[in-house]
């Protein structure tokens, strides 16, 4: 049989090749009658008990990273909405499997037909608990066992499936639906397994413990891979190991020039889970923990304890680091329907983060005390995203008053994070001396800074060719920024994309950023780069860039001394 090259999408990166598990994870659906109502209600309530106690073990046996998934799962069981659907079911005569398999395929199918990709995929955790209930109501067996190494190849993947397994057995996921944002690509990643989604064709093509090569990052699954492919996975293989090896001894090495210029490097996170692989990957701290993932995958706000459990996470797991708390930026292309914030025609533009939290004074309150308890544990740091000008800041930090005040007349205590903006919009940039008499620092959003800077939408594919962060437009706005934090003693850092690239990287630091934050993957090269290169060579560039005139010459300039 020849090989099939079957193409998905990457979800997580790495090479890898072996046997297949082919994985059904289906439950039969209900055969039996129903009883009377009060009977299958009786049937019901056993069967959330039992996936309950299911999901407390694998609680505690899962790491930190998945816990966050699991707790989200049990919230998700005890979902009054769902549990009313369910019984309104059991009144009109349906047996309690019956029952559970329509209420979930209603709330799933709701979910899915919406426009947020992060919420359609949140269909399948839906499915998953559904499906943990079915199972205990039928006495099935559920979840992944593995005795062997292997590569799981699944129509699709849910996290409490992985979530027990045995890790050093699973060698790979390939999955024919899903999407890299689902909570078992997140996990793979945490783990450092190579994992592709979205592979149209892979069940029907896949064998059972047939030989599989799977490319997490160029997204591509090989089924009966040819001896050739075979010699070159497996050395491919090997050098991602050895490289992994090389970057966990290294990970703790400071970021320092051979002349002695020394930059902070942190981690983005998109929740607490990333915390633990970035501090093994050398991460000294978080520079910016995006809030929203506390928002965005539930039905309602989360209340003021909910957040404080979860920056408390963060911050015990940063292992004394900073962890920048960046406040609720939703709006742009983060929509979060149950916040019903209305429909715009540049929403980019319109009432987004900040202002959003302007106009609803009991969210932004809300979310400031559970950070400011939060704060009591490890090292934090507060930062507004999305601040235009002087007044925003100072309403921003009057609002962060109030919650203290609040918390001060109710005897809670409260920890005292250093105060941050995110410099995002060229109009900070511009008055930026004035901003940093008012701040400890600052993190410049590289990501939101050239869309505004060049009115280029930083998601619109038609424009990927004018969206140019290396715009030397761009780069004198950062140096703008980092002259006047300096002017004033105070620290800058980078938390857009620009900072985890090796170009980039180069640039700020020659033009004297003090801390850079990125993705937690690209950390080991960012901080070789750092060690090799000297400061005042990279000052030398960054000096030189400045005066360029185009994108394409700042890279012609600087692309060879990253090579
Ligand atoms: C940025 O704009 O560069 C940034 C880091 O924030 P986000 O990507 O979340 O908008
Ligand atoms: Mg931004």
């Amino acid at each position: 049989m020849s090989e099939a090259i079957l193409r998905g999408m990457g979800a997580a990166a790495g090479v890898t090749i072996g046997p297949a598990l082919v994985y059904h994870g289906e439950v039969e659906g209900p055969v039996r009658l129903a009883g009377t109502p009060e009977e299958e209600r009786s049937r019901l309530a056993d069967a959330m008990a039992t996936v309950a106690r299911d999901f407390d073990r694998l609680v505690e046996s899962a790491g930190h990273e998945a816990r966050e998934i699991v707790e989200a799962h049990r919230l998700m069981l005890s979902d009054p909405e769902l549990e009313s659907l369910v019984h309104m079911s059991i009144d009109a005569g349906k047996s309690a499997g019956a029952a559970v398999s329509e209420a979930i395929e209603q709330f799933a199918s709701m979910l899915a037909a919406l426009d947020d990709a992060y919420l359609r995929e949140r269909a399948a955790d839906v499915r998953d608990v559904g499906r943990r209930l079915l199972a205990a109501l039928s006495g099935a067996a559920v979840g992944l066992k593995l005795d062997r190494p292997c590569i799981v190849l699944a129509r699709d993947l849910a996290p409490t499936d992985t979530i027990g397994v045995e890790r050093s057995l699973l060698l790979g996921i390939a999955t024919e639906q899903g999407g890299p944002t689902s909570h078992t690509c997140i996990l793979a990643r945490s783990w450092g397994i190579p994992a592709v989604v979205a592979t149209p064709g892979l069940l029907a093509a896949a064998k059972d413990g047939g030989p599989v090569a799977l490319d997490g990052k160029a997204g591509v699954v090989i089924l009966n891979p040819s001896p050739e492919t075979v010699a070159q996975f497996e050395e491919r293989s090997q050098q991602g190991h050895a490289q992994r090896e090389v970057d966990l001894t290294e990970a703790h090495l400071p970021a320092e020039t051979p002349d002695g210029r020394r930059v902070e490097l942190a981690a983005n996170g998109g929740s607490p889970a990333d915390v633990p692989l970035a501090v093994e990957l050398g991460a000294e701290g978080i520079g910016l923990l995006r809030s929203e993932f506390l928002f965005m995958g539930h039905q309602s706000a989360p209340d003021e304890d909910e957040q404080y459990w979860a920056y408390r996470h963060a911050l015990e797991h940063a292992h004394g680091g900073r962890v920048i708390i960046r406040t609720l930026d939703i709006g742009g292309d983060k929509n979060v329907p149950y916040l019903g914030i209305p429909k715009e025609e540049n929403p980019f533009l319109g009432v987004r983060a900040l202002r959003l939290c302007f106009r609803r004074p009991e969210l932004f309150q809300t979310q400031l005390r559970a950070i400011l308890r939060a704060g009591v544990h490890g090292r934090p740091a507060l930062m507004f995203p999305m601040v235009a000008n002087l007044d925003e800041l100072r309403r921003a930090k009057a609002a962060l008053e109030e919650a203290r005040l609040t918390l001060e007349a109710r005897g809670v205590p409260y920890g005292n994070p250093e105060v941050g903006i995110m410099v995002e919009i060229p109009s900070a940039a511009l008055i930026a001396e004035h901003l940093a008499a008012e701040v400890d620092f600052f993190s410049i959003g590289t990501n939101d800074l050239t869309q505004y800077a060049l009115a280029v939408d930083r998601g619109n594919p038609e424009l990927t060719s004018l969206y140019q962060p290396y715009h030397p437009a761009v780069l004198r706005l950062i140096d703008m920024v980092v002259r006047a934090a300096h002017g004033r003693n105070k620290w800058v850092g980078v938390c857009g994309e620009l900072a985890g690239q090796q170009v980039g990287a180069l640039l700020l630091l020659g033009l004297g950023v003090d801390e850079l934050s990125m993705s937690t993957p690209l950390l080991p090269a960012v901080r070789r780069l750092i060690r090799r290169t000297p400061y005042h060579r990279a000052q030398a560039v960054a000096r030189e860039a400045l005066a360029l005139g185009s994108p394409d010459d700042v890279l012609a300039l600087a692309e060879p001394l990253v090579k």
